[in-house]
């Protein structure tokens, strides 16, 4: 019996005491949404791993080099990428299980060092977790690494900086085998940090400033606002890709989307030129805070980092963040954009946020944006708009669409998948 498998390792998960089997039942869940439109046979949890048995023909009838076996190695490489990149994921390995006899371990040990090709130095690193096998694990190391020594003349034993390194795992009832090893992005399983109500604008910061609150475990709602019906409703696509390109983690719960651009036109005709955008960015916040409020989310999360633009000075950033109650998370804060860039193009956002794109921040852009506004001067405008009665209607016209995240529990005002198509014709009403 030789099976394919990865096995997941997780650092932190460790740590975390009691709850232990919960983080790890999160794991378990995400892996399997993430994985389901794999050969993936089951997600299982056994002492210190997470076990992902990967279905295909046993190597051994197909011959070891087969098509059919090259075929399901390319197979596993894609699960173990698709498992890598899971918030909770320190290392995934890909191998094989097999019964716990060293003829057995040392065959499958053969295909685990082949998977590593080209390699010339390896060793062998056995370990029993039960010792109610016969062998010891110094004694498994002697004699695997004989028989690969054999079978491999040409590659020497190397104890230290070896290029591959053969695990052999004896667990209860059976041997895991493996060599090939890639580290995970780390974090947490997404669903045990809580809820947080992520900004997302279809540009390049915001969805990597998502994804980090994801990876430390959170369970991300996203809030766009769009310029429609002033402008085109690009943005929305835009952010639709975002959401996709990020599924693999399964973070992202739901995305709501505002059409903003008639409540923008109304700031422009009823305020001051130069504390437009300002205003705007209060509108957003409290906003998202309340969307926060009915999703049980218990923060807001932005992509600004400091005096990249404009309103991301620090009198600016103060005076918004008065609007709201919730803590406001601005992970990219000490980032400067080409590191946000760099790690836009990892998490592969980047081609899809430079797109070009409606962006309602700069609609109605005046030509001379505050830049360091005093705070008492922003409350006064904000206090002559009717931003409550303005809250309260774009919430209720909200409209949004709920994506796979098993993690992700909506709230009971909007039980329903999705909504769409709520546009009135507000500009009238709106005063602008
Ligand atoms: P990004 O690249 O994320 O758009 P930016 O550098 O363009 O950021 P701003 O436009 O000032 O900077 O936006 C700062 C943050 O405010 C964004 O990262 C995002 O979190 C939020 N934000 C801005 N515009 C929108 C929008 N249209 N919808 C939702 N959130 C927005
Ligand atoms: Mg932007």
């Amino acid at each position: 019996m030789f099976e394919r498998v990865c096995l997941v390792h997780y650092h932190e998960l460790g740590l975390k005491g009691h709850n232990r089997a919960v983080f790890e039942r999160r794991l378990v869940d995400n892996l399997k949404a993430a994985l389901s439109s794999y050969p993936v046979s089951d997600v299982t949890r056994i002492s210190g791993h997470l076990l992902v048995m990967v279905d295909g023909p046993d190597p051994v009838a197909y011959g070891a080099m087969g098509a059919a076996f090259r075929r399901q190695a390319e197979m596993v490489a894609s699960v173990a990428e698709v498992i890598r990149q899971m918030p909770g994921v320190a290392r995934v390995s890909s191998g094989w299980r097999t019964e716990r006899d060293l003829d057995s371990m040392g065959q499958v040990a053969e295909l685990a060092l082949r998977d590593c090709e080209p390699c010339v130095s390896f060793k062998v690193i056995a370990h029993r977790s039960n010792t109610d096998f016969e062998v010891d694990s110094r004694e498994m190391n002697v004699r695997i690494g004989a028989h690969l020594h054999e079978t491999f003349p040409e590659k020497a034993v190397q104890m230290v900086d070896p290029e591959a390194s053969v695990h052999v795992d004896v667990v209860q009832g059976s041997a895991y085998v493996y060599a090939r090893s890639e580290r995970g992005v780390g974090g947490l399983p997404v669903g045990s940090a809580g809820k947080v109500v992520c900004l997302l604008s279809g540009g390049i910061d915001s969805p990597v400033a998502a994804w980090r609150l994801i990876r430390r475990g959170a369970v991300a709602v996203g809030v766009h606002f769009s310029g429609r019906p002033q402008t085109s409703s690009s943005s929305e696509e835009v952010v639709s890709q975002l959401v996709e390109a990020l599924a693999p983690c399964a973070g992202i719960g739901r995305v709501y989307v505002v059409a903003f651009g008639d409540y923008q036109r109304a700031v422009a005709a009823q305020c001051d030129p130069d504390l437009r955008v300002l205003l705007y960015r209060r509108l957003m916040f409290a906003v998202a805070e309340r969307i926060a409020r009915i999703e049980g989310a218990m923060a807001l999360v932005t992509g600004e980092s400091l005096g990249q633009v404009a309103s991301q000075t620090l009198e600016n950033i103060l005076a918004v963040d008065e609007v709201a109650e919730l803590p406001i998370f601005r992970p990219l804060i000490g980032d400067d954009k080409q590191e946000i860039i760099e790690e836009a193009k990892r998490l592969r956002t980047f081609a899809i946020s430079t797109q070009d794109h409606a962006d309602c921040c700069t609609l109605f852009m005046p030509r001379h944006p505050e830049t360091h506004v005093a705070l008492p001067r922003l409350i006064e405008a904000w206090e002559a708009l009717p931003h409550e009665d303005w809250v309260e209607r774009i919430v209720r016209d909200v409209e949004y669409h709920t994506y796979t995240c098993p993690a992700y529990r909506a709230p009971k005002r909007f039980r329903a998948p999705q909504r769409i198509g709520q546009d009135g014709d507000l500009a009238d009403s709106l005063g602008a």
